[in-house]
């Protein structure tokens, strides 16, 4: 955070990593209007989240002309489901989430909440109904009730505790020296990654938005503070209707519908049982067969959990 008192020249290069990364980027975009690369229609009404329904209709979307990042790319996330996105590097899944952020405009078609194309509406409205769990979070410098408080600095103190408490990290932060008030970040107590992710998620519950955007941490976690963040990210993501780059087996396993996606479009759709069955039956393995494979092998080689079915 040291880099906000930097010189002006730095903005650009600022922005651009939060575009990347969604790093604390709630905070940023407030701090670096002038470097969004998307501008408010005149006189655009703010958005009316209703139910949440989320529409990709047709979409496609280039950085650059020599590389079209999305292609065609059609899905409905209905009010309050989760769908997760899969599928090999580069294919497009972080293009997805930011192009409903609205960081970038679509090139062609597309995308709508409750029927209001997200060019139409002000950004700032469309944010503050969007929830963002990026993959690392990077804390504000400060004490982990601030960290928390971040998402709805209205809410009264118990508020605080109960996200916290929902996020699974209540009772880890009062074994802190000065408990709520215990400084975090580069200058305070260093904090594991899921323990950052966790103060993440009770901020979120806390901001309460009708929509999530979720990118699931890569890295593998032991068996309790797996159990933990599970626990957290399903409270977080109840009735919410969330869209979630997958990484955790029982994410994905648990979605309502899961987008297989590679070099920009969706090759493969459907829930993991159909999606498995469906490898079965063609008798051919299929781009979701084979990276579930590959991560029950990664899995058991790290000693992770064991997926748990979706049996609902
Ligand atoms: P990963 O799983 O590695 O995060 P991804 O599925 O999220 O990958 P994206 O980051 O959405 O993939 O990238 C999709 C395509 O867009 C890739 O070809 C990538 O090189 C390109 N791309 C991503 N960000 C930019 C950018 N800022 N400028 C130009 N091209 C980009």
């Amino acid at each position: 955070m040291n880099q906000l008192y930097s010189p002006l020249n730095f903005f650009g290069t600022y922005y651009r990593m939060i575009q990347q990364n969604f790093v604390d980027m709630e905070k940023m975009l407030d701090l670096f209007k002038e470097e969004q690369s998307v501008q408010d229609l005149p006189g655009a009404p703010q958005i009316k989240v209703t139910e949440g329904t989320v529409v990709f209709d047709n979409v496609n979307f280039s950085y650059d002309p020599r590389n079209q990042a999305l292609k065609n790319l059609s899905f409905t996330i209905p009010k309050g489901k989760t769908v997760a996105l899969v599928g090999p590097s580069g294919g497009g899944k972080s293009t997805i989430l930011r192009l409903l952020f609205r960081f970038y405009d679509v090139n062609s078609g597309s995308i709508s909440i409750d029927g209001q194309d997200i060019r139409s509406v002000t950004q700032e409205s469309l944010r503050r109904n969007i929830g963002v769990v990026p993959q690392d979070t990077v804390l504000f410098n400060d004490t982990v009730f601030y960290n928390i408080h971040y998402g709805n600095v209205n809410a009264p103190e118990e508020e605080v505790f109960k996200a916290a408490q929902a996020a699974q990290i209540h009772d880890r932060t009062l074994t802190f020296p000065d408990g709520y008030k215990t400084r975090v970040g580069e200058r305070g107590l260093r904090l594991s990654g899921g323990e950052k992710q966790r103060v993440a998620i009770a901020r979120t519950i806390l901001k309460n938005p009708p929509i999530i955007l979720l990118d699931e941490a890569t890295s593998a976690l032991d068996t309790t503070t797996e159990r933990q963040i599970q626990k957290a990210l399903s409270q977080m993501t109840a009735d919410r209707t969330t869209l979630v780059i997958a990484h955790r087996l029982s994410t994905i396993v648990n979605a309502d519908l899961i987008l297989c996606i590679k070099d920009g479009q969706v090759v493969e759709q459907g829930t993991h049982e159909e999606l498995i069955r469906l490898a079965q039956e063609n008798k051919s393995p299929g781009v979701y067969y084979e990276m579930w494979q590959k991560q029950l092998r990664d899995h058991e080689e790290t000693g992770g959990v064991e997926a748990e079915s979706s049996s609902n």
